[in-house]
């Protein structure tokens, strides 16, 4: 299965992916963690990367296709691949295209997940993560059982610096300018099905995974 997630920030494809790497037993690939390792390991695309996610602008195309595709050659992407985060513009979908017919592979679907702006932003406001193994949490729709501690590893939970108000706006507009035309490009291409992503992430998972069984 070779699936890739699409939606605003906070619209819940990190949350979605936990549980969909584990019902389809594919790898999840999301840039936004890629990236978020590479800023903290110091590398050169992190050194690179940095100033764009703090401003909440996307990352050069050229140095997150290379970063996809070495991912994608991997073992574990053999039998499938989830991808959150990615394509993110026109330009990353098209060089996704290439790499896929390189290796004679095809996408199986494309997942938009749709919720209403003023619940993303209550989303990414309430949004924390664990440190240690980068589960989700939400200060109000899931919060931990002990205040700052992850139920599953008792890592540190955090919040991520680019969900302040300033940069979530900058976030969910850039959403719209590049990323939200990729719904007709997948759309014209038959691969796109449109979920609602709003509910509980049960019931979002629900609706996601009877439509990944039909296709
Ligand atoms: P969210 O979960 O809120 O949608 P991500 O964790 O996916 O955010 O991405 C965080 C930041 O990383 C983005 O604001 C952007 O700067 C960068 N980023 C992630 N994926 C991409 C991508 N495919 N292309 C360009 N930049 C990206
Ligand atoms: P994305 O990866 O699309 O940016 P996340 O999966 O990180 O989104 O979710 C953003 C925040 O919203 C997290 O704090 C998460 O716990 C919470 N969340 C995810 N799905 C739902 C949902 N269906 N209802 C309420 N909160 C949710
Ligand atoms: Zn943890």
């Amino acid at each position: 299965m070779r699936i890739i997630l699409v939606g605003p920030p906070g619209a819940g494809k990190g949350t979605q992916a936990q549980v969909l790497q584990q019902t389809f037993n594919i790898p999840h690939i999301s840039t936004g963690d890629l990236l978020r390792q590479a800023v903290r390991e110091e590398t050169a695309l992190g050194k690179q990367a940095r100033s764009y996610m703090d401003k909440g602008e996307l990352v050069p195309d050229e140095l997150v296709t290379a970063m996809v595709a070495e991912r994608l050659q991997r073992p574990d992407c053999a039998s499938g691949f989830l991808l959150d985060g990615f394509p993110r513009t026109i330009a990353q979908a098209e060089a996704l295209a290439v790499e896929l017919a390189r290796s004679g592979k095809e996408l199986d679907g494309v997942i938009s997940i749709m919720v209403p702006r003023a619940d993303l932003i209550e989303r990414l406001s309430g949004r924390r993560v664990c440190r240690e193994c980068g589960a989700m949490y939400h200060e109000r729709f899931d919060p931990p059982k002990k205040a700052g501690i992850c139920d599953r590893c008792q890592g540190t939970l955090y919040q991520r610096s680019d969900d302040n108000a300033e940069t979530v706006s900058a976030r969910l507009s850039v959403y719209e300018r590049a990323t939200a035309p990729l719904l007709s490009y997948y759309r014209d291409r038959a691969l796109l099905y449109e979920i609602d992503g709003s509910g509980t992430p049960e019931e979002v998972s629900q609706r996601i995974t009877a439509t990944l069984k039909s296709v």
